[in-house]
């Protein structure tokens, strides 16, 4: 049976491009490119190398380019530095549809001085309410992602930068989603940028993250002067070669399939909500509320069938908690428990999307058909 893989917001196939990248420098490019001979200055000319292409794609200095294990540790590591270089006190804006790495950094370094954000009709940072927290000088730092992981809203982040930019307030953007599917145009206005490769077809615990254009003193690990000295630790050279091979051929993504997927949906399982549907969002997702059953059903069904597809909600092992994101845009706890995100990707095809539409009207026959079932699941996010 073809497995239909629709979790790329959870993950995605390593590209071929970054596969072949970081094959080749696995054989040839494993010296530590910090040790003093010739034959180790060729791994660090590479290293280099790659650097200047991250900083040419989003059109920064190379020094703002610091190379790093993903979006978590990026995540973790500014709030870290926040809360060590901001006057003692001081407030943060944040918005609650962020990924956990994201909130749970912001609470365990603010605490009671975490400011959430409020969110507009769509389920997007109402930037208007923002410039007015701003002007009130509230806030000390901001952090709004790009794209949300779970719904695939887009904020408007530019805007949002510009309005921090004129109350000289920094700004964090999570663009893990939106990198690899979005032109990365003026994300360099973004005075904090972190991005993982594992989201656009890179390998796994390779990321990268844009620092301010001027010295923030930031330093995310200490014991060594790599990465500028923002971040400790010998770099993984094939993994970046590997992460800068799948950004530079990542291709405008389409919502061609995705949309014909809904379409064809409203066919065969009229009742299904889609969550945001009428806000600007990202082309490869579809946060579904289903008509009946909990996500875990559907979950298992599908993936009977050789669907991989995911819930909207923060899960742990054997225990599925409820979204942050959705509580957040006000979803009520009963549709929360029957969310399914599908994401696409590199290798998705029309043809699947339409294949799981016909699967998902499949299943509910079979669901109806069937006694209530297990629980419990693994389910990343
Ligand atoms: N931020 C967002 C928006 C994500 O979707 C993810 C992925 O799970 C992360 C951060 C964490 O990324 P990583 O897996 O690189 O730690």
């Amino acid at each position: 049976m073809k497995t239909c893989y629709f979790d790329y917001n959870a993950t995605a196939p390593l590209r071929p491009e970054a596969k072949a990248a970081w094959l080749s420098a696995t054989e040839d490019l494993w010296l530590n490119p910090s040790s003093p001979y010739r034959a180790a200055a060729r791994v660090h000319a590479h290293l280099a190398e790659a650097r200047s292409v991250v900083a040419g794609l989003f059109a920064v200095a190379a020094e703002r380019v610091v190379f790093n294990s993903g979006a978590t540790e990026a995540n973790n590591a500014i709030f870290a530095h926040w809360a060590a270089t901001l006057p003692a006190n001081t407030r943060i804006g944040v918005s609650p549809t962020e990924h956990p790495s994201v909130l749970a950094a912001a609470q365990h370094f603010f605490g009671e001085r975490v400011i959430w954000l409020a969110l507009d009709g769509n389920g997007a940072v109402d930037v208007a309410a923002l410039q007015h927290v701003l002007s009130e000088r509230q806030l000390a730092a901001v952090s709004v992602m790009a794209a949300n992981n779970e719904t695939g809203i887009l904020n408007d982040w530019a805007a949002i930068a510009t309005a921090c930019r004129a109350q000289g307030v920094p700004y964090h953007c999570d663009a893990s989603q939106w990198i690899g599917k979005l032109p990365l145009d003026r994300l360099q206005t973004c005075d904090f940028l972190t991005g993982a490769a594992h989201k656009f077809g890179g390998p796994k615990g390779v990321g990268l993250c844009l620092l301010p254009a001027e010295n923030s003193g930031f330093m995310s690990l200490t014991g060594g002067a790599q990465e500028f000295g923002h971040r400790a630790g010998t770099e993984d050279v094939a993994g970046i070669l590997a992460m800068v091979a799948a950004l530079q051929a990542v291709e405008r993504g389409s919502a061609q399939g995705r949309d014909a997927f809904l379409v064809e949906l409203g066919q065969v399982l009229p009742a299904v909500e889609v969550i945001g549907l009428a806000a600007p969002r990202l082309c490869n997702t579809a946060l579904l509320i289903m008509p009946e059953f909990a996500s875990v059903r559907w979950i298992r069904a599908l993936e009977k069938r050789g669907f991989l597809v995911s819930a909207g909600s923060a899960c742990s092992t054997g225990k599925q908690g409820p979204s942050p994101v959705l509580a957040a845009m006000g979803v009520e706890a009963g549709a929360m428990q029957r969310a399914l995100r599908v994401s696409s990707g590199w290798a998705t095809s029309v043809a699947d999307w339409l294949a799981l539409a016909a699967a998902m009207a499949e299943c509910r026959s079979m669901l109806s058909s069937e006694a209530d079932g297990s629980t419990s699941t693994v389910i990343s996010i």
